[in-house]
């Protein structure tokens, strides 16, 4: 894998000796994480498809391999999943561009580039489907639709009540019955299906909490942006964590942008 150009900070990137990135912002009040739901035998939504959305969405699949996107299971889900359902029906004829979008409550769905992107460094090249992976920030569901097609299990957390409710609405019709939607704050994980083969984060701190790591299985990774620190106010970076038996070593990608990885519910 390509290592591309890293900012001053206080990521680590170090070395080869195993290190463990550590919280900056401590959870203060204790939440509670509502039970697992499985999204299955709702009845299906009315919802009008444009004639046109499959075409559209082979050109975003072009697009993503052109982008060096490669991996055949990532492509797949990619073109499987509907992604003008997830938002706002006025922005529907922009769901196949290469943008990000308003889901509301001042959040966004990630780029498709940047959906297939994360996926592909997850899976890791694995000839099979995923285990349990556990999502932070559910926002619209989007993304954890994907993944659901290319893992055991999705765990997907999200502490906006309003987008968590929403998300159980947009993916109903999907009725994909190994996605789990949790209300809670993500910086805490969700112990409950841990150990996960990988973990992906929608939402950018300072740093990877802990949680996340105690969380991911030994063998397993996790994908997540991580602001840059004091020296580059707003920008983050993409971020590998591998854990071994020896240890956690980490590896920064590409500058990107997502949204704060914030504490607590609302
Ligand atoms: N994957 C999403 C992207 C949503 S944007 C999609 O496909 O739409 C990121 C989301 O992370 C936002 O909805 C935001 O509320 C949520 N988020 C931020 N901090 C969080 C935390 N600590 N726990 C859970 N969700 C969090």
């Amino acid at each position: 894998m390509k290592q591309r150009p890293l900012f001053p900070a206080r990521l680590d990137l170090s070395s080869g000796r195993p290190t463990l990135a550590r919280p900056e912002t401590q959870v203060r009040a204790p939440v509670q994480v509502s039970r697992a739901r499985t999204i299955a035998s709702a009845p299906t939504l009315p919802h009008s498809v444009g004639p046109d959305s499959a075409a559209r969405r082979r050109g975003m699949v072009l697009m993503l391999r052109q982008q060096g996107v490669n991996d055949g299971q990532v492509l797949s889900a990619m073109h499987t999943i509907e992604r003008h359902r997830f938002v706002d029906s006025a922005l529907a004829s922009q769901a196949y561009e290469d943008t990000s979008l308003p889901i509301g409550l001042g959040q966004t769905i990630s780029k498709p580039g940047v959906v297939a992107r994360m996926a592909e460094l997850l899976r890791n090249g694995a000839p099979g489907q995923l285990g349990r992976v556990l999502e932070i920030g559910t926002g619209c569901g989007y993304q954890a639709a994907v993944l659901s097609l290319l893992a055991a299990e999705v765990y997907s957390i999200e502490r906006l009540r309003g987008l968590h409710d929403r998300a159980r609405e947009n993916l109903r019709h999907l009725r994909l019955r190994n996605l789990h939607l949790l209300f809670g704050d993500g910086m805490l994980g969700y112990a409950k299906g841990a150990p996960y083969a990988a973990i992906i984060a929608a939402a950018g701190g300072e740093a990877i909490p802990q949680a996340w790591i105690d969380q991911l299985a030994v063998g397993g990774r996790l994908v997540a942006p991580v602001s840059a620190g004091a020296g580059g106010i707003g920008m983050q970076a993409l971020m590998v964590v591998d854990k071994t038996a020896l240890g956690v070593r980490q590896t920064v990608l590409e500058a990107v942008h997502f949204v704060p990885l914030k504490s607590g519910i609302a």
